[in-house]
Order: structure tokens, then sequence, then C-alpha cells
């Protein structure tokens, strides 16, 4: 495609979390005109804000494994363990879970592995581009990310660590003496642990999200602060998009809504097994400097990352769908496994619940609708959304501009589910 047509090529793009505002970001500059769409301000309340800000490179093993398929029920049993259910979501879950099982074996799980590596590699230098044009200081920390666990967590850290080395993942296995000079303030309950010394995190998921925002509306960019009701397509098949206050016609459209893309997609007819898995966090504020890096308490299945909000404790995969309220169960939970960490802390703020899209393979799904050229999707990016955004609008801008790529592109389409 010219840079000629480019300019006169209008492109809105649905959802402004950390997906729509990458992507809006290389679109224009490529010369697209973009308008960005969102019910809220952008990083208000979604997954782009209250997420565990890791920049995790390496987090290529996904969930769909046969040692966790394993162990789901004990661990939906265990009081202080990750998973929990709505049991009033259940029956609407179980087509999901049926794929998410049938996903689960060796062979699928190293294809989830082989794909994630393929843009999780590419997921730092992508957001390098981005970040040189705006100021970060201390907002990103380039300090790695540390796992620790008990001797009755080794089996899953082994395959972990064997699957990372297959793929040439740095890491670097600790001793509990070597956990404890990182992390000196950490109760000494741990038998290893091991560090990924590539991964970066946020001290500001939000206001990062906001810089990169400023700079796209610097750029001529334009944001309409709607909620996209419904989409439908003008005769010469453009997508019509349909808002609580208005109409706008594009010439593409970019479906990039987080969990919440389905009831879109879904308009499209297109079927796409999308749903969520739900996430809690808690504050701790100003207990920051008990952490110098963002760790991970794998027998629990919670993380902490030191942020400008204070300690963020983040954790639990609860299957609730959307509309379910908030668990007080989960948010103690965190509570007392941070406080089972670091007995000092106090009192807590900010009770926050997020939604992870997520595919039942573990992969997203980033390319061109099946049932309409000038519709184009980016989401299901599940626990890794927050590091693969830059990289999303990355591949997008190719996409819409129909550059050649050595990247096999074919894992992360929509026709997988077909
Ligand atoms: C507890 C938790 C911890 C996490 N930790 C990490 C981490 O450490 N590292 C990592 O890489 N990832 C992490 N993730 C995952 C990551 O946060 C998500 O994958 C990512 O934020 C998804 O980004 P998104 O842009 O696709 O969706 P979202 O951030 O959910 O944004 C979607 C946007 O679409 C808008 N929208 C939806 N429907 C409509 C509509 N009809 N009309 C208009 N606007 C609409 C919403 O308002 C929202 O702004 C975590 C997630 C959770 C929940």
């Amino acid at each position: 495609m010219s840079e000629e047509v480019r300019k006169k090529s209008s492109v809105g793009i649905i959802g402004a979390g950390i997906q729509g505002v990458c992507i809006a970001l290389y679109l224009i500059k490529k010369g697209f005109k973009v308008s960005l769409i969102d019910r809220d301000d952008p990083g208000e309340n979604s997954a782009s804000y209250g997420n565990a800000g890791h920049f995790s490179p390496y987090a290529s093993l996904s969930m769909n494994r046969p040692d966790i398929l394993i162990d789901v029920p004990s661990m939906l049993l265990s009081s202080t363990g990750p998973l929990a259910l709505k049991w009033n979501y259940v029956p609407k879950m179980i087509p999901w879970f049926l794929k998410f099982i049938k996903n689960s074996t060796k062979k699928k799980m190293m294809h989830t592995a082989k794909y994630m590596h393929q843009i999780l590699d590419l997921a730092l230098p992508a957001y390098d581009e981005l970040f040189q044009e705006i100021d970060l200081s201390g907002l990103v920390e380039s300090r790695g990310i540390l796992y620790f666990w008990t001797n009755r967590d080794l089996k899953s850290r082994e395959l972990e660590i064997n699957v990372r080395e297959k793929l040439g993942v740095e890491q670097k296995l600790l001793k509990p003496n070597e956990i404890h000079d990182l992390e000196p303030h950490i109760k000494q309950i741990y038998h290893g642990g091991v560090l990924y010394p590539s991964a970066r995190h946020a001290r500001n998921p939000r206001k990062i999200l906001l810089k990169l925002f400023e700079l796209f509306l610097k750029k001529g960019g334009r944001f309409i602060k709607e909620n996209v009701e419904i989409i439908n397509f003008s005769s010469d098949n453009k997508p019509s998009i349909k808002t609580n206050v208005d109409s706008h016609i594009f010439d593409k459209a970019v479906i990039a809504c987080g969990a919440f893309s389905k009831k879109l997609t879904d308009q499209v007819d297109e079927k796409i097994p999308l749903d969520t898995e739900r996430g809690y966090h808690v504050h701790f504020k100003g207990y920051d400097h008990l952490l110098s890096r963002p760790v991970i308490f794998l027998n629990r299945g919670f993380g902490i990352t030191p942020m400008e909000q204070g300690l963020r404790v983040v954790g639990t995969v609860e299957f609730g769908g959307l509309n379910n309220p908030a668990s007080k169960k989960r948010i103690l939970n965190l509570i007392n496994n941070a406080k089972y960490l670091f007995p000092e802390l106090k009192d807590h703020h900010d009770e926050w619940l997020g939604f992870r899209p997520t595919l039942p393979d573990f992969l997203p799904v980033i390319g061109p609708s099946k049932n309409n050229k000038n519709i184009v999707y980016a989401f299901g990016h599940q626990h890794l959304g927050w590091t693969l955004g830059a990289i999303t609008g990355k591949i997008i801008s190719g996409i819409l501009t129909n550059e050649k790529t050595n990247l096999d592109l074919s894992a992360y389409s929509l026709t997988r589910f077909s």
C-alpha cells in the first residue's frame, strides 16, 4: 500500500487498552488517519491498568500444560491456592474447558510455547521503538523478575525450566542464600528460585499507558469516548460502528477490546471461544522499599510488584465471566498471602478486579477477520498482554500495509477455531 493511499485511509480502533494504544501509535507512524474509541478514558480501569506490570519476554510456557491440568482439582480445593470458580458460571464455561483440555497435551503445550516465544522475543525491542519518543524516567525498571518456591513445587518448575532452556531463554537458577541476597526482606520460606534477568517491570502501568496515549494525540490521533454497541457494514463493505452516541464509518476497523471483544466478534459472525480469567490486586501503600523487583511465590501462585502505589499484590485465576461481582474471599486470600511473606504489612488499599482475555489454546488472535476483509482482530493475550502490546501493534500495522514478514502469523489466525 502506497504512502499516498495510507494517508487517505481511516482506521477505527475499538479499545484503548495497551493493545489499542500501541496499534494506534504504530499505524499513525505509517501515515493512517487513526481514531481510538473507548467507553472509558484510557487506563481508567482496564486490565492494562491493574496488571502486575511485568514485561516478561521469557514467559512462553502458558497454562495449557498436562501437569497443570492434573493439578486443577487440588488447586480448586486449596483455600490458599491461585485457582477459583464462580459456580454459577460453570455451565457457560464448559465448552471453553473442553477445548482447554484438548489443548493441554504436551504437543499442544509446545505449539503454544513456540508461537508465544516468537512474539515474546520481539516484545521489548518493539516497546523500545515507542519508548524512545516519551520520557519514562522512573517508570520502567530493568532488574529482572524473581520466582521462588518450596520443595513441594519442584515438579512443574523443572518442566518450565527445561522448556525455556530449549527455547534459549536466559534464566539463572538461585539457591536460598542468593534469593536472600537479592531480596533480603522476604521471609525465608523458600528452597529455590529462578531469576529472569531480561525481564523489566512497570512502576505504574497506567502512567505508561497515558504517556503512549498522549503521544498518539500529539501525532494527530483522535479519541472518541463512546461505547461501541453494534458493528455493521456499509454498501461498499466498510465497517460502520454504532455507539451509544453516534455512528462512524472507517475504511478499516481493529477490534482490541481485550476480554470484551467477543461481544463484537459475535456480531461479525465469527465463532471465537474467547473467555476471561479474572484476576485481582490490592496495594500496600508505602511498602515498596521492601522489594527491588517483582517476585512470584509459586506455591501460592501470586506475585508482588514494587510500584509507585506501594506493593501491588496480584494474583488469582478465577473463572467467572465478565458480570459476576468481585469475590471478597479472593481479595482476602491475596492479603493473607502477602502478609505471610511480609509479616510487617498492615492495611491494604484499592481492591481491584480485572479481566484477562484468554483463548483455550492460550494463543492470542492477531489478524484479519474471516468474514470481512476490512476488520482486523487483536485480543486474547491472556497473562501476557502488557508485555505484548507493542509487538502486537507492530504486527497489526504490518498486516494493514501488506508488508512482508519473516514471522509465521498462522498460529494467531482465528481460522484455527473453524
Ligand atoms: C491481575 C492481572 C495481572 C496481570 N499481569 C500482567 C503482567 O504482569 N504482565 C503482562 O504482560 N500481562 C499481565 N496481565 C494481562 C494484561 O493485563 C492483559 O492481557 C492486557 O492488559 C490486555 O490488554 P487489552 O488492550 O487487550 O485489553 P484491556 O486492557 O482490557 O482494554 C480493553 C479496552 O476496551 C474497552 N472496551 C471494551 N468493550 C468496549 C466497547 N464495547 N466499546 C468501547 N470500548 C470498549 C475497555 O474499556 C478497555 O479500555 C495481567 C492481567 C490481570 C487481570
